[in-house]
């Protein structure tokens, strides 16, 4: 009634979450994950140490500096940034085969990847999750726990630089609540 429906075959399949790093992009993902196992995520690589709990094939891929150069050499990732001193890379092969199967996929990455993804395929939805107040993102990455400080530090710096690229993006959704969030995400890839 005076919309046109998107035809199926036109539906973003990719969906970019990114934002400020501590706001909760990952907690989204696992909430999402656990009422909606079938939908898939990819699992990038980092040079990044595994944090307690952390299992390589899981969060990430834990590789060396010396597999991720062979990795950016060989042309195997969508995209890949620094970020706080470390390497992380989507790997391309297992998003092109979701793809070209027509399936949704999720990439959880930093904005820089986002940007980049934005360019090599402009047709992905870029979502960026806002932190409800800065105060309330300072809250978070402090309460961690599990960083050091001067790493606390350099995460907060690049998270007010982050904060301002909400203009570049698709879609903002304001992280008050994990359940709304994921469900609104889940409406945007088309999955419920
Ligand atoms: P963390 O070390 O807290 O797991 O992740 C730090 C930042 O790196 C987060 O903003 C996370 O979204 C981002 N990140 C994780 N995987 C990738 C990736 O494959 N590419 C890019 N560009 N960023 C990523």
């Amino acid at each position: 009634r005076g919309t046109t429906p998107v035809p199926p075959e036109s539906r973003p399949r990719l969906t970019v979450l990114s934002g400020p790093s501590g706001v909760g992009k990952s907690t989204v993902v696992a909430h999402m994950r656990k009422e909606h196992p079938e939908v898939w995520l990819s699992v990038s690589a980092t040079t990044r140490r595994p944090r307690p709990g952390e299992r390589h094939g899981v969060q990430y891929f834990f590789v060396s500096d010396e597999e991720m150069d062979k990795l950016i050499a060989n042309g195997e990732l969508l995209e890949w940034a620094e970020f706080a001193g470390n390497r992380y890379g989507t790997p391309r092969g297992a998003v092109m085969e979701r793809l070209e199967a027509g399936e949704p996929v999720l990439l959880e990455i930093d904005l820089q990847g986002a940007r980049l993804v934005r360019e090599s395929m402009p047709e992905a939805q870029l979502v960026f999750l806002a932190p409800p107040s800065w105060e309330e993102l300072v809250r978070r990455l402090t309460g961690r726990g599990t960083e050091p400080p001067e790493v606390i530090e350099r995460r907060l710096a690049a998270a007010k630089i982050e904060l301002a690229a909400e203009s570049e993006f698709d879609v903002t959704l304001v992280n008050t609540s994990v359940e709304d969030v994921a469900r609104e995400l889940l409406a945007l890839m088309d999955v419920v």
